[in-house]
This record gives C-alpha cells, structure tokens and sequence, in this order.
C-alpha cells in the first residue's frame, strides 16, 4: 500500500463512541462519519444526541452505570461487530484541595473517567478480537503530570495510561491494538470552565489564568478538537498498524500544568 493511502482508515469501519454528542466526542464522530465509517455514539445529553447528523447511530447512555453500557452494546450490535471503540467519555470532577474533596465527588469522577471505560473496555473485547480491532482510551496530559486541586481527574487519567499499557500487553497477541490519547488544552466550552473555576480558586481573572496556562505550552497555543480526531483516525488507519500501547500526547507540548 502507498504510504499517502495509508493514512486513510478503510471505508466501512464500525466505531463505537463513547460520550459523542458534544466536544472532542462529537468531533471524532464527524470525523469517522465523513471518513466513510459506521459510527454509533452513546452519550447522556439527549438534546445534543438528537441533534447529531443523519446517519450516526446513538444510545442514551452513562458510562457509569452498568446497565446502560448493557444496553448500549445492545444498540450497537446493529453495526454487526465493531472495529473500533473510542472510550472518550470523562468528566472535569473537583476544583478543590484533598481536605474539601468530599467522597461523593471523588467516586463519581473514577466512577466515570476509570470505571467508565473499564465497563465498556470489558464488552468491546470479545468484538475487537473478531475484527482485530482498534480500543483507544481518552486520557489527558494531567495523565502525564501532577496539577493541584485536581487530583481525582489527575488520578483517573494516569488510571487510563495504566489501562491501556495492560490491556494492550494482554490482548496484542490476538492482534487487538490499545492506545491512548492525552490531548492538552483543546479549545471548546469544557476548558473555559475549568480555566474560570481555577481562576476563582486561585483569585485571579479569566484572562490571567488563561495566560498562565499557556505559559506552560511550548507552543503558547491550545490544541484544536480536530487535531485529536485526526490522531483517532491515523490509529485506526493501516498507517496505525503497529502503533499499540501508547500514550500519544497531543498537546503542543505542555511541560507542566
Ligand atoms: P465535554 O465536557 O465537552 O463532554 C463531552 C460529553 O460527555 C458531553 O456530551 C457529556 O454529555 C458527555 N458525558 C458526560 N458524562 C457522561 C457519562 N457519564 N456517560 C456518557 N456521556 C457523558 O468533554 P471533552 O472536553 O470533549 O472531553 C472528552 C474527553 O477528552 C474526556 O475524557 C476528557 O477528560 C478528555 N480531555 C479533554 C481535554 C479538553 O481540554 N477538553 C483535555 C484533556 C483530555
């Protein structure tokens, strides 16, 4: 195969998307459809699920509740197999110091961010064997790195570089790939509140926070939803083929948080 078409996932692909109707989710999802795949997306918000494109399949679905994750397997299945299972969903959890964090809050984070994909990684398994699938879990660059008053989040997504690198030594010989990808500041309404929720925390404005944020990226800029849909797509393209337990940061190099 020539190296330009191999960039290019094959048309047909059956993706499933956790958390697709809004941000990084939504954007995959538009992404694969464009690209000619199959695409079936779970999220919580029916509103914004209503109002994907014609075409995508779609589950009201919460990760953190088995039932639902059930079902959404169930739904799925109209897809007949999957090729690819994207575990995207994942909530900010806290802004506060480990004294204030309170056991509902934490539990509820891991609940979603860890224990989410875990439920879903355990269905999508069997699948991903038949088809040789691709399983790409969303961590974050707070995987990588410590961040104060974060620390259920922090946690949960260095959880996910744990869960990928294991998962992807115990199912490689059966030819199923696992990755994840740690986006940095992606632009998008997701980390304008958690820009305003640290300034308030720390006393400072909007912009202020924001300029410290960016003072740490090497770049000085924030990642677009785009540039992680198009590492989604490269992973499951034959170009992605021998790319497995990675954490591939997609981030503009941001050295600290
Ligand atoms: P977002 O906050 O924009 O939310 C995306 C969707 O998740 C929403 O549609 C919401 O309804 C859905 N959702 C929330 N809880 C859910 C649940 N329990 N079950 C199913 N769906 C649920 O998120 P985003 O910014 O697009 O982030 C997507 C992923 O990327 C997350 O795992 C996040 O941690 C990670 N990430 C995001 C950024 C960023 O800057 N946006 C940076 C690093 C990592």
């Amino acid at each position: 195969m020539k190296v330009m078409a191999s960039l290019i996932p094959r048309p047909g692909l059956r993706v499933l998307i956790t958390a697709g109707a809004n941000g990084i989710g939504l954007t995959m999802a538009q992404a694969f459809h464009e690209a000619g795949a199959r695409v079936h997306v779970c999220d919580i918000d029916t509103q914004a699920l209503a109002a994907l494109p014609a075409g995508i399949g779609r589950s009201v679905a919460d990760v953190s509740q088995e039932g639902d994750v059930d079902r959404l397997f169930r739904e799925a299945a109209a897809l007949g197999g999957l090729d690819v299972v994207i575990n995207n969903a994942g909530i900010a959890g806290p802004t506060a110091g480990i004294e204030e964090i309170d056991d509902e809050a934490w539990t509820r984070t891991i609940d979603v961010n860890l224990n989410g994909q875990y439920r879903v990684a355990h269905r999508a398994v069997a699948l991903l064997r038949e088809s040789q699938g691709v399983l790409i879990n969303l961590s974050s660059v707070a995987g990588r790195l410590g961040l104060a008053y974060r620390t259920p989040y922090v946690a949960s997504k260095w959880a996910i570089v744990g869960l990928t690198k294991s998962l992807a030594s115990e199912l490689g010989t059966e030819g199923v790939r696992v990755n994840a990808i740690l986006p940095g500041i992606v632009r998008g309404p997701r980390i304008e509140r958690v820009i305003a929720d640290r300034a308030a925390k720390r006393g400072l404005s909007y912009a202020e926070m924001e300029q410290e944020y960016l003072s740490r990226v090497s770049m000085r800029r924030m990642v677009e939803p785009t540039d992680i849909a198009a590492m989604a797509l490269f992973l499951c393209a034959p170009g992605g083929a021998n790319i497995s337990g990675q954490a591939l940061s997609v981030c503009a190099n941001v050295e600290a948080l």
